[in-house]
C-alpha cells in the first residue's frame, strides 16, 4: 500500500512540531511501546477516519549554522518533491510575516495542492482574525490551535480530501522493493546493474508523482518487481540531501512504500553507526528485511571472511538476526542476482499463512519442550494460538494472562515457529490475549 504524503512547512515557530505531533500523537504512543530504536520525530505516519498517511515535519529537517533563507527553501523543496500535500502553517500570533510571504512564493511553483493552516488561533477572537492570510493566495485560511487541538479535526478533512485518488499504482503480483542505506555504500550501482543502466529514469522535475521515481524491472524466472524510490537513491548535490535527517526520513518514506527492504553495507568500511539507525527502522516497520554486504571485491579475504563478517552483523544488529545475508559486488555483478531471488523467497514468507490446527500442534510440542513461565506463583497458561495476519505474519496467542507472556517466552516461541517454519527474512509479531 502506497501511503499519500502530507509535509507541514512553514517559518521558525509557528508551531510545526506542535502540530506535527498533534496530529501523530495517537500513533506514536504505539510506536514507542518497542524496545530498543529511536524514533526520528520528523517522519510519522498517522491516520484520519481510517485514511493512513505519512507525515513529514519540514522544519525538523535542520543543518547546523544554515541561513533562515536556506532553510525555508529547502522545506519548501522538501515538501513539493516528497508530498502529495502540503500544508503551509502560519501564526496568528505575528501576524503575516515577510518569511510567510516567500514560502507561499516557493509554493506557487507546485501543482500539488497546498493547504493553508493559521495556528495559534486559541480563542474566537483569533479565529476570526485570520483573514489577512487570504492575501497569501492559496485559498480558505483554516485557523487550528495545536495546543488545544481546535480546528484539528477540520484540517485533517481538509488534508484527507486532497489526497491523490491513483496512488497505489503497483500490480497485483508486483513484490515492491528498496535499496536503502547510508551514502556511498553502493546503492545506485546495485540499481543500475540491476534494471540495467538505461532503464534508471530519473525524474527530477517538479511535480511529478511518486510513482515516477519507482523503477519496474522483470526477473529471470518472469516475476515482476519494483524498486521503490529509485530518484532518492540517485539524487544527490543539495546540502539538505547531505544531512542525516534527511536521508533517514528518505529511507523511512521508502520502508513504508517496499514489502521487502534491502539495507546495503559496505565490506570495505564495516558497520557504521548510521547502518544501525536505518536497520532500526526497517526492523520496526515490520518489513521484510535482507542485508546486503555490497563491495565484497575490495577486502582482502580468507576463508573465514564470509563467516567473519556474519558474526559481525549479528552481534551489530541482533534483533535482525532472522535477516538473510547476501555478498555481492555492484564493480563485478558478482551473486547480484541473488537479491531479486532473495526478495521473491521474503516475500513469499512473510506472506505465507499457517493453519491454526498446525500450530496448536507446535504449542503442544512446544510445551513438552520448556515449561511456561511461573510468575509470582502464577503460571502462565498458553491455551490457543492463531495466525491473525501476513506480512509480518502476526500470532494471536490466548493466555490465562498476559502479563505473564514475557518477553522471554514469546522469543521462545518467535524460535518455535521460525524452527518449524521458513520465516527467513520476515519479523514476526506475537500478540499475548486472555482468554475470554
Ligand atoms: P516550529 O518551530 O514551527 O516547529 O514551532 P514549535 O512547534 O516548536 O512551536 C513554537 C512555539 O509556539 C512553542 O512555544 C509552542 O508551544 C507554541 N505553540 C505551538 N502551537 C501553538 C498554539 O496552537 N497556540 C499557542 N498559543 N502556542 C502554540
Ligand atoms: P550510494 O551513495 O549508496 O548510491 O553509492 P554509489 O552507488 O554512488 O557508490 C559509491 C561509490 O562506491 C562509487 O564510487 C561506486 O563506484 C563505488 N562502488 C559501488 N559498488 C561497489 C562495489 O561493489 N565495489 C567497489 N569496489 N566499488 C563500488
Amino acid at each position: 500500500m502506497v501511503l499519500p504524503v502530507v509535509a507541514i512547512v512553514g517559518r521558525p515557530n509557528v508551531g510545526k512540531s506542535t502540530l506535527f505531533n498533534r496530529i501523530i500523537n495517537h500513533r506514536l504512543a504505539i510506536v514507542e511501546d518497542k524496545p530498543g530504536v529511536t524514533r526520528d520525530r520528523n517522519y510519522a505516519q498517522a491516520e484520519w477516519l481510517g485514511h493512513k498517511f505519512d507525515l513529514i515535519d519540514t522544519g525538523g529537517i535542520t543543518w547546523q549554522n544554515g541561513k533562515l533563507e536556506d532553510e525555508i527553501r529547502a522545506q519548501a523543496e522538501i515538501a513539493i518533491k516528497e508530498a502529495d500535500v502540503i500544508v503551509l502553517l502560519v501564526s496568528v500570533v505575528n501576524h503575516m510575516t515577510d518569511l510567510d510571504e516567500r514560502i507561499a512564493h516557493l509554493l506557487y511553483r507546485t501543482k500539488k495542492p497546498v493547504i493553508l493552516a493559521v495556528n495559534k488561533a486559541d480563542n474566537p477572537e483569533q479565529r476570526t482574525d485570520i483573514y489577512d492570510f487570504y492575501s497569501l493566495g492559496l485559498g480558505e485560511p483554516i485557523p487550528v490551535s495545536s495546543v488545544h487541538g481546535t480546528g484539528i479535526g477540520d484540517l485533517l478533512d481538509k488534508i484527507v480530501d486532497a489526497f491523490p485518488k491513483d496512488l497505489d499504482k503497483k500490480e497485483e503480483d508486483e513484490i515492491s522493493f528498496s535499496i536503502i542505506g547510508r551514502p556511498n555504500v553502493g546503492k545506485s550501482s546495485i540499481v543500475n546493474k540491476l534494471v540495467g543502466e538505461k532503464r534508471v529514469i530519473v525524474n527530477n522535475e517538479e511535480g511529478t508523482t511518486r510513482d515516477a521515481v519507482d523503477t519496474p524491472f522483470v526477473g529471470e524466472d518472469g516475476s515482476k518487481f519494483r524498486i521503490v524510490d529509485t530518484a532518492g537513491i540517485r539524487r544527490r548535490g543539495r546540502v539538505y540531501e547531505k544531512t542525516e535527517k534527511y536521508s533517514v526520513m528518505r529511507a523511512m518514506a521508502a520502508i513504508e512504500h517496499s514489502d521487502v527492504v534491502c539495507l546495503v553495507l559496505d565490506a570495505s568500511t564495516g558497520i557504521r553507526e548510521q547502518d544501525k539507525h536505518v536497520a532500526g527502522y526497517a526492523h520496526d516497520a515490520g518489513r521484510g528485511i535482507i542485508i546486503v554486504v555490497n563491495k565484497w571485491d575490495l577486502p582482502k579475504k580468507n576463508s573465514s571472511s564470509g563467516k567473519d563478517f556474519v558474526q559481525i552483523i549479528h552481534q551489530e544488529f541482533q534483533y535482525l538476526n532472522y535477516a538473510p545475508i547476501i555478498f555481492v559486488s555492484a564493480k563485478t555483478g558478482q551473486r547480484l542476482d541473488q537479491i531479486p531471488k532473495m526478495v521473491k523467497k521474503v516475500y513469499k514468507n512473510q506472506n505465507q499463512r499457517i493453519k491454526s490446527s498446525t500450530l496448536n500442534d507446535l504449542l503442544l510440542d512446544a510445551s513438552k519442550l520448556v515449561p511456561t513461565p511461573l510468575i509470582k506463583g502464577k503460571r502462565l497458561r498458553v491455551y490457543y494460538m492463531t495466525q491473525v495476519s501476513t506480512n509480518p505474519p502476526t500470532f494471536v496467542v490466548f493466555v490465562n494472562d498476559p502479563d505473564l507472556m514475557h518477553f522471554s517466552y514469546q522469543r521462545f516461541l518467535v524460535n518455535q515457529l521460525r524452527d518449524n517454519f521458513d520465516f527467513r527474512g520476515t519479523p514476526i509479531k506475537i500478540i499475548p490475549r486472555k482468554r475470554k
